[in-house]
Formats: C-alpha cells, sequence, structure tokens
C-alpha cells in the first residue's frame, strides 16, 4: 500500500503578512493587487474569511463585505523565500517531493519505510515540525493516492490533519460534490450532468467505455480515481513549457509611449525567469485587455530560439505597435514558449570533458608527451600513465 501526505500552508500570503507584523495577527488581512480599485484579493486571512472574503474576488467588493479589513499589497518576492524553504524542508523527509504551487506540495512516505515504521504518525509529526521550523500553520492530509490526501487536507483545513484508512477511502470520496473533486471542475460537471451524472457514485455506474468517448482519457482516470483507483505518481519537477508575467495597470493607458516602459519591465522579467530556468525559446507573444475587458493576443514564431531581453523587447515592441491605436488599455501581459531546453549531460560526459581539460592543463605545463593514453604508451613503450576507469572507452 502506498503513503501519500499533501500539505497546503493555510492562507499563505495573508499568513505570512501577519508573521512579519504581529499587528495584524487575529484581525482580518485580505492581500490584494496595489490597486485597491481595480485589483483582486490574493489571499484572505482567516478571520477575513469570516466575512465572505475570498481569494479571486475584486478588491472593492470585500471592502463592502468588510469595511475594517486590512489590506496589503503583495510582496511575491518574499512570499518566494518561505516557499522555498517549505520545498527544502518537504525534501528533507523524502525524496519523493511533488510541488503543486507555492504553498502546496505531495510528499510520499512508500519508500522510506524503515525511516518510517509508521506513516500516520510520521505525517503528523512532519506536519508539525515544517509548521514550527516555518512559523505558518500548514494543513495536511494522507491516504494512500494523491487525490485521497488532498481532499483530506481540504477537510482538514485550518492547522489540522486528516488520515483516511485504506478502507474508509471510497466513502471518502463520495461524500464530496462532483465539481469538488481535482480535475473535475464546473465545464466537466456539466458534461457529466448531460450524462445523467450528478455525484460520485453515479460516475461508478457508467460503463468506462461509454466514459473515455465523452471525456477522452481523463475521464476514464476519473473513473477509475473514484474507485479507489489513483495510479498516479509522484511527478518530478518539470521545466516550464511556457513563462508570461502581466498585471492590470493603475490606470487605463492608450498610447505606445505609455505603454513601452511596462512591456520593458515585462520582457525584462519574462527573459530573466527563462534564463534562470536554463531554457530558449521560439515563440513571444503579447496579450492586451482593452477597457472594455475584451481581449486580442498577438504571437510570432522567432528564429534562432532566444533568452536574451532585446530579441524579446523587439518582437513585443513590433506587435505593441500594430496594436495599440489609442484605444484604453486595462492589462498587458508578455509570454514566451516553445521553450526548448539543452539536454542535461549526463554523468559520463561530464567526465569526459572533465579528463579531457585535466589532460590539456597537463601538457600544457609539461609538453605534450608528459602524459598519454595507456595504449599508446604500450606502443612508445614510455610515460605510462593508464586510465583505470575510463581505459575501455578511450583505448582506440
Ligand atoms: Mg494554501
Amino acid at each position: 500500500m502506498r503513503f501519500f501526505v499533501h500539505f497546503d500552508i493555510d492562507a499563505f500570503y495573508a499568513q505570512v503578512e501577519q508573521l512579519r507584523n504581529p499587528e495584524l495577527r487575529g484581525k482580518p488581512v485580505a492581500v490584494g493587487g496595489n490597486s485597491l480599485t481595480r485589483s483582486v484579493v490574493a489571499a484572505a486571512s482567516y478571520e477575513a474569511r469570516e466575512y465572505g472574503i475570498k481569494a479571486g474576488m475584486p478588491v472593492f467588493q470585500a471592502k463592502k463585505l468588510c469595511p475594517h479589513c486590512i489590506f496589503i499589497s503583495p510582496d511575491f518576492r518574499l512570499y518566494e523565500t518561505y516557499s522555498l524553504k517549505f520545498y527544502k524542508l518537504l525534501y528533507r523527509y523524502s525524496p519523493d517531493v511533488e510541488v503543486l504551487s507555492q504553498d502546496e506540495a505531495f510528499v510520499e512516505l512508500t519508500h522510506c519505510r524503515l525511516l518510517y515504521p509508521d506513516f500516520v504518525e510520521a505525517a503528523r509529526r512532519i506536519r508539525r515540525e515544517v509548521s514550527r521550523e516555518l512559523g505558518l500553520r500548514v494543513s495536511a492530509g494522507a491516504g494512500s493516492s494523491k487525490i485521497v490526501a488532498k481532499l483530506a487536507t481540504s477537510r482538514a483545513k485550518p492547522d489540522g490533519f486528516l488520515h483516511i484508512p485504506p478502507d474508509r477511502e471510497l466513502e471518502f470520496l463520495e461524500s464530496f460534490a462532483l465539481e469538488d473533486i481535482p480535475g473535475i471542475g464546473r465545464r466537466t460537471a456539466a458534461a457529466l450532468k448531460r450524462l445523467g451524472i450528478t455525484s460520485i457514485p453515479d460516475l461508478r455506474q457508467i460503463s468506462p467505455h461509454k466514459i473515455r468517448r465523452f471525456l477522452g482519457k481523463r475521464g476514464e482516470d476519473l473513473y477509475l480515481m473514484m474507485l479507489g483507483k489513483d495510479f498516479s505518481r509522484i511527478e518530478p519537477p518539470q521545466k516550464p513549457k511556457s513563462i508570461s508575467r502581466g498585471y492590470t495597470l493603475e490606470k487605463n493607458i492608450h498610447t505606445l509611449k505609455e505603454a513601452i516602459p511596462h512591456i520593458i519591465y515585462l520582457c525584462d522579467s519574462v527573459a530573466t525567469e527563462l534564463r534562470k530556468e536554463g531554457g530558449k525559446a521560439t515563440r513571444a507573444c503579447l496579450r492586451i485587455r482593452w477597457e472594455d475587458f475584451s481581449e486580442v493576443s498577438r504571437c510570432v514564431s522567432v528564429f534562432p530560439p532566444f533568452s536574451d531581453f532585446f530579441t524579446l523587447y523587439h518582437q513585443v515592441r513590433k506587435m505593441a505597435e500594430g496594436l495599440i491605436s489609442g484605444y484604453g488599455i486595462r492589462l498587458l501581459s508578455v509570454e514566451v514558449s516553445g521553450i526548448y531546453y539543452e539536454p542535461t549531460p549526463t554523468l559520463f560526459k561530464f567526465r569526459e570533458e572533465e579528463l579531457m581539460t585535466a589532460l590539456d592543463r597537463i601538457r600544457e605545463r609539461y609538453g605534450f608527451p608528459a602524459i598519454s593514453f595507456a595504449s599508446e604508451a604500450r606502443k612508445k613503450n614510455e610515460g605510462v600513465f593508464v586510465f583505470k576507469s575510463t581505459r575501455r572507452v578511450l583505448s582506440r
């Protein structure tokens, strides 16, 4: 039996703000964009949630619900330092960690049986220790599959832990509405409704072929999951397929001249991230949301692949010139995609290169005959130096 634990920091951004500024503790706090009239709430403390404030809600609406709520501009850099610390702490307990978002991750303990004879106790302990070291409240759920662990966390919040024993899993899954299951969402739930499926027991009644016909492979996976057969594994960290940055402007702008500083900032930020990931992009896109909320986006293919600011800026600026014509702009976003990564050199390749560098350095200092391949030496019968570990490959 496999064992997964899902961790999720409660009200992440809001909690970090409350940690930084003790005066905010115990008070309704909402973290949102820097424009109180145009932004949305990115995170709300549990105190603010009591007033009905939720992530994704426009700030003006949140203010109406709770006029004394404290609104704070996000400090993403600070949140990122907490994220990195969170991931690092989890890796201390198991190498099988899958990061889902800044404040959410799966940890599989299955392969650490010798370290943790009692998985449930271990999961409890990890949650306590992570929470103590971060200084933040973390909730966790555990079960024999990722889906059960994740759903268990949703019932454990805030600041709780819930383990679903294997023989209770089916019953536990049934206690959720279809649209609460990760991967279903409102649209899939509506599609299922058209098939006459409104609950999880309904889903189990239908034939796997039928669900596959309507929802494809994903539907079949869902079907199996609801039978308690979630075979998904911990996914190793993946390189992003696209990188984008964008934001709602404080005030609508109308001209290219006004847009350029924003475009420069967005391109610089995207290109920096691209280099940090070690990728090169082959596609650049610009997205504009106009004042009436309609949107337009343009993309171009770029060759050769790039990771520098100048290439990206040049392309995005050209697209902006073609689109901006005096109509009010509300949001700007820049994206690169078609990212390609140099294959990571294998250990062997590294060794080969290291060896060549060492060889060159010795010869630079002592001359060419100072060192040679073993088989060469055999031929000439002088200056033997055997590369034992690499001989098989290097000898001709
Ligand atoms: Mg969270």
